[in-house]
């Protein structure tokens, strides 16, 4: 790879970043697109989060992504946000727009890409596992897309309430909480179970957030976040069972597809980022 003054230069801020697949896709990708660019990581101590913002300015950055555990601390520091960063208060890319620092949220639209690209339009009621970051961005996109109920269902009883009543406040559709051992009801209702817990991530994969399926629906789509390993314990239950599921590697590309996108306006080549993914994952 050649650099030079034109160089666009974009890259992740986070901390630790040693399981980032961000730059792998990233670098690939414009190696691929024959993209004059580079994406770098760059781990950074809280302490010097602002100025390492700031640089993104002075530098000419054309922008970053930003990961644990900045994704809400980094929001002093910009000129804006955009609709869906302000709502999730969260904020996984930064884009520098002629010197203006906009802060975006790529995780729900990346997870709503996900559910386009398998044919699924999402309805009826949902039950989310989980009441973080990401089952905040999934949830809020969601309940903007139309489904009619969410359920939120977490180990921290306090932390899916708060989340039910920030999407009952929002606007976009009801929502409620139920405990992650008491979940049989809306898991009997739900057209679509998302699992945003970490439970089941590598190295603890014989965990599952929930201890059976059995009163699933059989056609309700079965969604695992997680993407190390790619088939969850989760998953395997559902598989076993008969039910369509969706992992987690595809919201992981499109939330990289839509951030490159964003970044460089190119269309970015959405199999190929999948396949770089693949690849690494399988070794
Ligand atoms: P987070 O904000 O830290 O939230 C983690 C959630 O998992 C919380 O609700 C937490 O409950 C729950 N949890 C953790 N351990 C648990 C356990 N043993 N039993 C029950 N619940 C447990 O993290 P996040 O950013 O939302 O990420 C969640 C997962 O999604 C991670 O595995 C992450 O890698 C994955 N993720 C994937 C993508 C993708 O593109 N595929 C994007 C973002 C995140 P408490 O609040 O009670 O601790």
């Amino acid at each position: 790879m050649k650099f030079d003054t034109h160089t666009v230069v974009m890259g992740i801020l986070g901390n630790p970043l040693g399981h980032s697949l961000s730059p792998l896709m990233h670098n690939q990708v414009m190696e691929r697109s024959s993209f004059n660019g580079i994406y770098i990581p760059f781990t950074v101590e809280e302490s010097q989060l602002g100025e390492a913002v700031t640089a993104i300015r002075a530098l000419g950055m054309r922008g970053v992504n930003v990961t644990i555990p900045y994704k809400e601390k980094v929001i002093p520091f910009l000129d804006a946000l955009s609709d869906q960063a302000r709502a999730c208060g969260a904020v996984n890319l930064i884009e520098n727009q002629d010197g203006k620092l906009i802060g975006h949220n790529m995780d729900g639209p990346g997870f709503m890409a996900s559910l386009r690209d398998a044919g699924i339009s999402p309805e009826g009621e949902v039950l989310i596992l989980g009441a973080g970051g990401a089952a905040r961005a999934i949830s809020y996109s969601l309940s903007m897309a139309g489904v009619q109920n969410l359920t939120f269902a977490a180990r921290t009883q306090e932390k899916a309430k708060a989340l039910a009543d920030f999407i009952n406040q929002s606007g976009g559709c009801p929502a409620g909480a139920a405990s992650l051992d008491n979940v049989q009801e809306s898991l009997a209702r739900a057209r679509m179970i998302v699992n945003c817990t970490s439970v089941g991530m590598a190295p603890k994969v014989e965990f599952s957030p929930l201890s059976s399926l059995e009163k699933a629906k059989m056609d309700a789509v079965l969604c695992d976040i997680v993407y190390n390993p790619l088939e969850t314990r989760l998953l395997a239950m559902g598989i076993a069972r008969g039910m369509r599921t969706i992992d987690g590697l595809s919201m992981l590309v499109y939330q990289g597809a839509l951030s490159f996108e964003r970044l460089t306006g190119i269309e970015p080549p959405v199999d190929y980022m999948r396949q770089v993914l693949l690849e690494h994952l399988a070794k």
